[in-house]
């Protein structure tokens, strides 16, 4: 199974978006896959028409340890089951302050589930808390939405620290698989000039010692789509919603350059 927090912790970039439709391109290829909504803000929740109200079966229930995650798994369409998040889950960052391990119950919840996957997919907030540092610790591979803006690389140098620091005190088989730039206007010189920029900023770094020396900057740019942003309100994921549109075609892009990108990286040999 590959695992795979979609991770930044500036709003509005395109995670949810990411995540939902990667996740539909994914199951829609047969793959079983299973997305965790870890933003209270339950976008992802939305997006499959499930309601984010207290008291429903939630993340929530598995992160305060009273149920396990098959027992509020819900299959949305073929092959893809969702982890719902609530409005509850706003208060777990001060629920689980004095709780030891409050970064690794996800994982540990993790390891006690039978289901076979071949993709865990979880939805970040935008904010570095105890909610992404469990989505971090329970995963392997960090993917990235970043929106080709002039500040974009200054966001990344926080977002990547987070990642170097819970590989090296919570998980050390943490690797950042890629960025994917997202609401790209290919027709403006700043998106070209930043895409470039955050391909020589990964060049770099491959021969360092980071967790993101095998980062790639994926070839498949998510362009700014209307469709895409209409698809929630429906309950639909962009391949239910617009077949035809760019955001379907580039999101299906995607999925297969994320799926042929595995084997590549040479994640055992690093130890
Ligand atoms: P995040 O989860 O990072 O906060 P979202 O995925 O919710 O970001 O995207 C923020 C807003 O932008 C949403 O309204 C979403 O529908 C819209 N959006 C995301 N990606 C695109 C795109 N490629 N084209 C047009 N709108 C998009
Ligand atoms: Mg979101």
């Amino acid at each position: 199974m590959r695992s795979i927090a979609v991770m930044n912790q500036k709003g509005g970039v395109g995670k949810t978006t990411t995540a939902v439709n990667l996740s539909a391109a994914l199951a829609r290829q047969g793959l079983r896959v299973c997305l965790i909504d870890m933003d209270p803000q339950a976008h992802a929740s939305l997006h499959f028409r499930l309601d984010p109200y207290p008291g429903r079966p939630s993340i929530y229930e598995v992160l305060s340890g009273k149920q396990s995650l098959a027992e509020v798994r819900q299959e949305v369409s073929p092959n893809l089951w969702v982890v719902s998040s609530t409005l509850d889950l706003a208060a777990a960052e001060l629920e689980l302050a004095g709780v030891p391990g409050r970064e690794v119950i996800l994982r540990e919840k993790l390891r006690q589930d039978p289901i076979e996957l071949d993709y865990l997919l979880v939805d970040c907030p935008p904010s570095l808390g105890v909610l992404t540092l469990n989505a971090l610790a329970a995963v392997e591979e960090v993917l990235i939405p970043l929106q080709p803006h002039f500040l974009a690389l200054h966001g990344l140098s926080k977002l990547l620290q987070t990642v170097q620091l819970v590989a090296s005190r919570l998980n050390d088989r943490l690797r950042v698989s890629g960025v994917v730039l997202t609401l790209y206007d290919g027709a403006t010189r700043l998106a070209a000039e930043v895409a470039a920029d955050v391909e020589a900023f990964f060049r770099n770094a491959n021969q360092q010692s980071v967790p993101w020396s095998q980062a790639r900057v994926f070839a498949t740019r998510i362009r700014r789509n209307i469709r895409l942003a209409e698809a929630p309100s429906f309950g639909k994921s962009i391949f239910d919603y617009a077949a035809g549109s760019h955001g379907a075609e580039d999101y299906q892009r995607l999925a297969e350059e994320l799926h042929n990108a595995v084997g590549q990286e040479p994640r055992s040999s690093a130890g």
